[in-house]
């Protein structure tokens, strides 16, 4: 669920709104789409909390084919997942967030070969877009290239950021639930619209 949030600064008058997380979507050359790994950020040039593209390591990325759940996917034996390999998948998928695999994962709770199929098709979308990337991960609203990335605790939203402008802390007050539209940007990261 995607949720409209008020930020706030403890130390300047500084508010504004960010919608948190966004069903956000590469689309690619070869007709698939690919989730974009979002996080919030400070991003200097629109100067306010957006999100912004996160590319991953390759090694990252192949660590997690090479997951036996995931990489033996297709051989047909009965699987269950280890309690490291569930969790190495949830860090994948919580942040920065994939938005959809995370839904899947938090909210089936189901854990069998549909999720190891799931997760072999998405990385090797994944991989294969993160080989051809050139450009610099960028802010998903204005493209720019200078922000500040937010970490996140297990609450999926930072529980507070600093505020560049100020040095204090900015906070995330959730206001409403809004209904998803899939956004899609090209594999570069450039606008593309709603999709
Ligand atoms: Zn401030
Ligand atoms: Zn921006």
């Amino acid at each position: 669920m995607s949720y409209l949030y008020q930020i706030i600064c403890d130390r300047c008058p500084h508010t504004s709104e960010v919608q948190w997380p966004l069903w956000a979507c590469y689309s690619l050359a070869s007709g698939y789409t690919l989730e974009i790994a979002q996080r919030l950020c400070w991003c200097h040039n629109c100067n306010g909390v957006r999100i912004a593209e996160s590319l991953a390591g390759i090694e990252h990325i192949e660590r997690l084919q090479n997951l036996p759940i995931i990489k033996n996917a297709y051989d047909g034996e009965p699987k269950t997942w280890s309690e490291d390999e569930k969790k190495t998948v949830l860090d994948y998928v919580r942040y920065p967030r994939l938005n959809h695999l995370y839904n899947h994962f938090t909210h089936w709770k189901r854990w069998d070969v549909r999720q190891s199929v799931i997760m072999k098709n998405s990385l090797a979308l994944h991989h294969d877009w993160l080989i051809g990337r050139t450009m610099l991960p960028c802010c998903l609203t204005c493209g720019g290239t200078e922000f500040l990335p937010f970490s996140a605790d297990d609450q999926e939203v930072p529980a507070s950021a600093l505020h560049p402008h100020c040095g204090g802390a900015i906070s995330f007050i959730p206001l409403r639930k809004i209904r998803e539209k899939r956004y899609l940007w090209s594999s570069e990261g450039e606008p593309i619209g709603i999709g």
